[in-house]
């Protein structure tokens, strides 16, 4: 197995380090790639605005499910966890143990690179492990590349690769430390990674978190959520607000409550229930084991309590994943957009996109049938607000009958 380590302050991550990652991964053909975010770094001293090591991980482990890569991106602790500097060679030492038989390759700009053989040990690095070395600007990649090549092949035997980014993104989590203090959100940061900064303010970053555009509550959103539900909420969105506008609803209740709704989808059991319990929601014997029925409940406290969201808006996320008895418009549209949003594919879903436009009762009743028949096939329960909501549609239908 070839297996790539790339280390590094990540304060915070950026598009830089991810670019290069993604590259690495490409040409050197890696089978699995390791993130690890340096404890205490041996040869900078850590900025007065530096992040805790805690939020740094984080971070990067938004980064790592945002790379989108094929094969497993680990994010390890170990050199937060481990006392005094951060030495590459210590942790060097520590992967050859668990990775015996495997080809190591450390990942590296052009800092890094032209600087090696000051570090602590290069001579233990560079016989544990190959380099793959990068540029950072587009004159980087040159004769002192070379120069420095030659040097460590020549005097440590080492393997060397030199790698011509095809992405190159200037920039250093200095700037954009920089950048943040000032109010200004940088490109070249991912939005989640922007979002949880915001969230944590982060890097000075002051935001009220109950009064955010629209761009930093999607960013806060996306933060708390894998990379791969992110198209779901933005179609979610976007279909909310396209039946608010039908509906006769205020839009921006409805585009708030589609991009929170899923905030808290991955969640454990056990971070479900705490919150719950702080916020006295009384759950039932299914809701006390049904970790799919409780992000709505605390996706609603979250969307509450963080973002300071009215309550309309609270209530069609609280009720977003069962239905219930007589459901508000907002509701309604939240329950429904969740369900038939344009990413959704299954069979039916364009009967409910048929329907939707021009009966919104029709369109939940068929929703609600369509969720009821796909949980038995399943051999899953039935949460008793969704027969109850499903009944009392189907009375309205028939008018009370
Ligand atoms: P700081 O500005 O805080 O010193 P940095 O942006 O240099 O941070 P580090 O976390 O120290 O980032 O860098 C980790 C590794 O990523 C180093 O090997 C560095 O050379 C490389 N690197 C940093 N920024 C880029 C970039 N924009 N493009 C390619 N590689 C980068």
């Amino acid at each position: 197995m070839r297996i790539g380590i790339y280390g590094g302050t990540f304060d915070p991550i950026h598009r830089g380090h991810m670019a290069a990652a993604k590259a690495a991964a490409d040409r050197l053909a890696l089978d699995r790639l390791l993130l690890i975010p340096a404890g205490v770094p041996p040869h900078k001293a850590l900025s007065n605005a530096s992040a805790e090591g805690t939020h740094r991980l984080e971070m990067t482990r938004l980064a790592a499910d945002r790379l989108g890569l094929s094969i497993p991106v680990d994010v390890l602790d170990i050199e937060l966890c481990r006392e005094g500097k951060s030495y590459t060679c210590d942790t060097l030492r520590t992967l050859r143990e668990q990775y015996p038989e495997d080809e190591l390759w450390l990942l590296m700009g052009t800092d890094m690179f032209l600087t090696l053989h000051q570090w602590y040990r290069p001579e233990e690095i560079l016989s544990i492990a190959g380099v793959c070395a990068f540029g950072r600007k587009p004159e980087d990649v040159d004769t002192q590349f070379s120069a420095q090549k030659q040097y460590l092949e020549e005097t440590y035997g080492a393997k060397v690769v030199i790698l011509n980014l095809p992405e190159l993104v200037e920039v250093s989590s200095t700037e954009i430390r920089a950048a943040l203090a000032e109010g200004k959100r940088p490109e070249t940061l991912d939005e989640s990674i922007y979002g949880y900064i915001l969230r944590f303010g982060l890097y000075g970053t002051h935001k009220d978190l109950k009064h955010l555009n629209w761009e930093d509550l999607r960013a806060c959103s996306y933060s708390m959520i894998r990379a791969k539900r992110i198209p779901h909420v933005r179609g979610c969105e976007e279909e909310a607000v396209r039946l608010a506008r039908i509906w006769g609803v205020d839009e921006n209740l409805a585009r708030a409550a589609a991009i929170l709704h899923d905030c808290t989808k991955y969640w454990s059991l056990e971070e479900h229930k705490a919150l719950c319990e702080k916020c006295g929601i009384a759950l039932d014997d299914l809701e006390q084991s049904a970790v799919k029925l409780l992000h709505s409940k605390t996706g609603a406290c979250i969307a509450h309590e963080v973002f300071g969201m009215p309550d309309e808006v609270c209530k069609a996320i609280f009720w977003h994943t069962t239905g219930k008895v007589n459901m508000t418009t907002l509701e309604k549209i939240l329950y429904i957009a969740d369900y038939m949003e344009p990413n959704r594919k299954f069979s039916g879903v364009e009967k409910l996109r048929a329907l939707v436009y021009t009966d919104l009762d029709a369109a939940c009743l068929l929703g609600l049938e369509m969720s009821v028949a796909d949980l038995e096939r399943r051999g899953n329960p039935v949460h008793k607000n969704t027969w109850e909501a499903r009944d009392f549609l189907r009375k309205e239908k028939n008018n009370g009958c």
